[in-house]
């Protein structure tokens, strides 16, 4: 097989039925039937790699995850429900009560709330670090800490991690390190180069591209990815076939789709930076991203967001919401179609100002995901909203 990425994309395939079909079909069955009572048990048994039961696996999911397997570099993995069941298994399953997880403040909400809220249920508790403070991780590391986790780029403030530092600091601390890196996609960056030992993906977002289904999916190191999937199979946050059908045809597309998303966005990130009523543009590949270097270093482009500070704070926010005609107003990204959020008086508005700065979100602070309309279209939106 090809080490190309476009090509493991497409040509990565359950292997022909007796149909010999061209695309693969979509396997909507439960279960799995054997040939006699041994063949039952060995299968049972995990003497024989086969379908037994779509909880456990099932051709499309198998082809959805062998894709993302290769194209992250990993050596195996396990499709879920949705990204944040991917996220929640991963750590139910590799942490025991008593364990502490370091993490970076700028988390995906609700994996914000399942470290707040929820894991410290079972007295798992984490310490954060700000984005900008990477030196003060390892003041943070305890004798029980055994996860470091983090997204790059995050969300909403488009920040980026040093993925060869935490690397680094997780080996020297024997830490496992967790990235989540839905924002960049397998084709924008591979964690698992620089030292992650598993790659979570919320598959709802580029990876579906087109706003259609959720998914989610872990992969990395083959002897965590067995305890992932051990959890798991006995607890069922599985992909559905269907789900796994249509995010295995958007990876056939993928890089296509991600490279005119990324030429969009600096288009629109450029044009951004020249407009008098924006005091800041935050894109990954722009000279002036505070982490441009990093970007540089660990991106291949920089990605469909793009994160600015509207002159005027949270009414300028909300005005230039209003005035929005084309773009979609949505709390989801990675879509074709362009979506900008207003973080401060929607999402997160129910954070302290204080919290909220924590984080990146500043009063006018607007979100971006740049779809593939033409460019022109998008710009031209954006420019007449901004004219305040
Ligand atoms: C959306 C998202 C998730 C959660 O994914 P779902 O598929 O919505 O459950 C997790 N992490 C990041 C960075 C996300 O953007």
């Amino acid at each position: 097989m090809s080490d190309f990425f476009e090509t493991q994309a497409i040509r990565t395939q359950t292997e022909r039925s007796q149909f010999f079909e061209h695309s693969t079909p979509l396997y909507l069955t439960s279960s799995f039937v054997f040939e006699d009572a041994e063949d039952m048990r060995a299968s049972f048994a995990e003497e024989k790699q086969r379908n037994l039961y779509s909880r456990f696996s099932n051709p499309n999911t198998t082809e959805f995850v062998e894709k993302i397997v290769k194209m992250e570099g990993a050596e195996s993995g396990y499709a879920f429900a949705t990204g944040m069941s991917a996220v929640f298994s991963t750590f139910a399953a590799l942490l025991n009560s008593g364990d502490h997880i370091v993490s970076s403040r700028s988390v995906f909400g609700s994996t914000h709330s399942l470290f707040t809220k929820f894991l410290p249920k079972w007295n798992i508790e984490t310490s954060y670090f700000k984005v900008n403070e990477p030196n003060k991780i390892e003041s943070l590391i305890q004798p029980n800490t055994k996860i470091l986790y983090a997204e790059t780029p995050t969300n909403p403030a488009v920040d980026i991690l040093d993925l060869e530092l935490l690397g680094k600091l997780a080996k020297k601390h024997n830490l496992l390190l967790i990235i989540d890196n839905c924002f960049a996609t397998p084709y924008l960056q591979n964690p698992i180069k620089f030292g992650a030992d598993l790659v979570i993906h919320s598959a709802t977002k580029l990876i579906d591209g087109q706003g259609r289904v959720l998914g989610g999916v872990t992969v990395g190191k083959a002897d965590l990815v067995r305890e992932v999937y051990l959890f798991s199979r006995n607890t069922g946050p599985a992909m559905s076939p269907f789900n796994a059908w249509v995010l295995s045809k958007s990876l056939e597309t993928l890089a296509v789709r991600v490279e005119k998303h990324c030429e969009n966005a600096l288009k629109v990130a450029a044009f951004l930076e020249g407009n008098s009523n924006v005091q800041l543009v935050k894109y990954p590949f722009l000279k002036s991203h505070p982490q441009y270097e990093i970007a540089k270093k660990q991106m291949r482009l920089g990605g469909n967001v793009i994160a600015f500070e509207i002159k005027g704070g949270i009414n300028a926010g909300r005005k230039f919401l209003n005035k929005i005609k084309m773009c979609s107003l949505s709390a989801n990204l990675g879509d074709t179609r362009t979506i900008v959020t207003h973080p401060a008086s929607t999402t997160h508005s129910k954070l302290s100002i204080e919290d909220r700065l924590e984080v990146g979100i500043t009063d006018g602070l607007v979100r971006c995901s740049i779809g593939l309309e033409n460019v022109e279209d998008v710009i031209n939106d954006l420019k007449q909203a901004l004219e305040i």
